[in-house]
């Protein structure tokens, strides 16, 4: 679904992303561990084209988004774009407009769809993700795992072939994550592919089929849970595991 070869991204004289190659499946529940500063945010927002690379390729359902760093026209990139979802560790929502209206827009404005149609599918979103109740409210009245999943469910109004994660839980209270980890659980089980950067090594371990492991710019490796959480080969993943465990 998403191949990815040999990308590099610098800011300045920076290299924050050094050669990273790597590939997401069809139904992949990806987790990305790493430590602060390694680039796992760089890399995501590449993906997506919020960050333009220096060099490599990418591409997303067998369509080049850049190819040895050239990159496709800005109407294929769009294209290419528009089939991923993103979902931001400060949620992002937009301030002035309620809940439902939050959901609504993309789809309204950017895919031309109906208003009945968006209407339709944003009920439907709210209830999956537990919040019916807040359509008519404001951000601001709602808590930080309830703005998390509005901002979920404002992805998947999308129709996302693939949602993107960065650390959808790091803002959180301890006891506010778990609804959060639960609706991406349920993604999971539908088997939407995802890509999820995170801290919570708990839930890498159980929701996640693979764990990619990223440090000073590039991934070090990669496997199933159980072999990256029981028997990593390399020292700076154990290091880290050690620590963040
Ligand atoms: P964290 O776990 O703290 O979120 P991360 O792995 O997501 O870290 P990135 O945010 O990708 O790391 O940052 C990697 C490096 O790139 C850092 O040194 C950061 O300061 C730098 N960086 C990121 N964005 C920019 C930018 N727009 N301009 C300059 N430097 C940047
Ligand atoms: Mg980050």
């Amino acid at each position: 679904m998403i191949q990815v070869n040999q990308m590099k991204k610098s800011f300045g004289t920076l290299e924050v992303l050094k050669n990273v190659s790597f590939e997401v499946n069809k139904n992949d529940v990806v987790a990305v561990i790493g430590p602060s500063g390694s680039g796992k945010s760089t890399m995501l927002r590449s993906l997506v084209y919020l960050e333009q690379v220096n060099g490599g390729s990418i591409r997303v359902q067998d369509q080049d988004l850049v190819r040895d760093g050239v990159y496709a026209s800005p109407q294929k990139i769009k294209e290419i774009t528009s089939k991923m979802g993103m979902v931001f560790q400060h949620f992002n929502l937009f301030p002035h407009l309620t809940v439902k209206e939050n959901l609504e827009l993309a789809p309204r404005v950017v895919k031309g769809e109906s208003a009945e149609e968006v209407q339709r599918k944003s009920a439907e979103l709210l209830a999956k993700v537990g919040l019916s109740d807040k359509a008519d409210h404001y951000p601001a009245r709602l808590s930080g795992g309830q703005k998390q999943r509005v901002a979920i469910a404002r992805a998947l109004m999308m129709d996302p072939d693939i949602l993107l994660f960065d650390e959808p839980t790091s803002a959180l209270d301890p006891e506010l994550t778990g609804e959060v980890l639960q609706v991406i659980k349920q993604l999971a089980q539908e088997r939407m592919t995802m890509m999820v950067v995170t801290h919570e090594m708990g839930f890498a371990r159980e929701v996640a089929n693979k764990v990619m492991f990223m440090d000073n710019g590039e991934f070090i490796e990669a496997g199933t849970p159980d072999l990256m959480f029981t028997n990593p080969r390399f020292e700076r993943t154990k290091a880290f595991l050690q620590k963040a465990l």
